[in-house]
C-alpha cells in the first residue's frame, strides 16, 4: 500500500507534535510555515519541511500540496491565515483537509468552507482533563455521541481476581467491558470468566449516566 503523505501548515506546538507523531508512526510529512526560524527547529525530522506562505496559491501549487493524502491547517491564533489557508487547501482538491480551531465561531467558519474535519485541541483536552481529574482511575475516554462513550479505566488493587462476570457490567451498570490490557497481551471481548488483575485497564463502552455509575463502584 502506498504510505500516505500529510502535509501540516503551521508547525506551531500543536502543529508540530502532530508532525512527529505522524511521522513516528511512519508516514511522510511535509511540514510548512512562514517562520523561517520555526522551519529550522523541525527540519531535520520532517520528511521535508520549507518556508513559506500557506496562503499564497501559486507557492502552493509549485510545493505539489495537491497530491498530499491529508492536509492540516495546524494554524490557530491567525484566524485569517487558517481560513485562507483552508480554503487553498479545499481548492487544490485534497482528499481529506482537517483544521485546528480555536473557537467555536472559528471552527464553524472552518466548517462552512467544507473542512472534512474541525479539532479544537484545547477545549478538548480541557474535557479530557477534567473528566480524569474527578475519576481517578480513568486514563482516557473517547466521546461516540452525546451520550455514548468508550472509556479506559485502570482496575483498581481490591478488585483482583474478581470475574469480570462478578462485577455485572452489563446487567447492573448497562455497560459493556470490550477489552483489557495487560501487559502481557489484550484480551478482546473478555468473557463472564475472564480474571482482572490490578493495574489492567478496562476499556468499557455505554451511556455516560452509566459508565459514571460503574465508575463509581470501582473508585
Ligand atoms: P500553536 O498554538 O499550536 O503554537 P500557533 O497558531 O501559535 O499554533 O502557530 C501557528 C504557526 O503557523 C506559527 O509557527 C506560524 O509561523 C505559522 N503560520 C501562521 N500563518 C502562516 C502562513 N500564512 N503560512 C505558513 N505558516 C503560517
Amino acid at each position: 500500500m502506498k504510505t500516505q503523505q500529510f502535509v501540516v501548515i503551521g508547525l506551531g506546538r500543536f502543529g508540530a507534535s502532530l508532525s512527529l507523531e505522524l511521522m513516528d508512526l511512519g508516514y511522510e510529512v511535509l511540514g510548512i510555515d512562514r517562520d523561517e526560524e520555526v522551519v529550522n527547529e523541525w527540519s531535520d525530522r520532517l520528511t521535508h519541511a520549507v518556508v513559506a506562505d500557506a496562503t499564497d496559491e501559486e507557492v502552493l501549487k509549485s510545493l505539489g500540496v495537491r497530491n498530499f493524502d491529508c492536509g492540516i491547517v495546524a494554524i490557530g491564533n491567525d484566524i485569517q491565515m487558517s481560513i485562507l489557508a483552508a480554503i487553498l487547501l479545499k481548492d487544490l482538491g485534497l482528499n481529506t483537509v482537517v483544521a485546528k480551531a480555536i473557537s467555536i465561531l472559528h471552527g464553524r467558519a472552518l466548517e462552512k468552507l467544507g473542512v472534512d474535519r474541525v479539532i479544537y485541541p484545547e477545549r478538548d483536552m480541557g474535557i479530557r482533563v477534567a473528566h480524569q481529574l474527578v475519576t481517578p482511575n480513568l486514563l482516557d475516554y473517547i466521546q461516540l455521541s452525546k451520550n455514548y462513550s468508550i472509556v479506559e479505566m485502570t482496575v483498581p488493587e481490591f478488585l483482583h481476581g474478581t470475574n469480570v462476570g462478578d462485577l455485572h457490567p452489563r446487567t447492573q451498570y448497562g455497560c459493556s467491558i470490550v477489552a483489557i490490557h495487560r501487559e502481557d497481551g489484550v484480551i478482546v471481548a473478555p468473557t463472564a470468566m475472564d480474571q482482572l488483575r490490578t493495574g489492567d485497564i478496562m476499556v468499557i463502552i455505554g451511556s455516560n449516566d452509566n459508565i459514571e455509575e460503574f465508575e463509581m463502584m470501582i473508585n
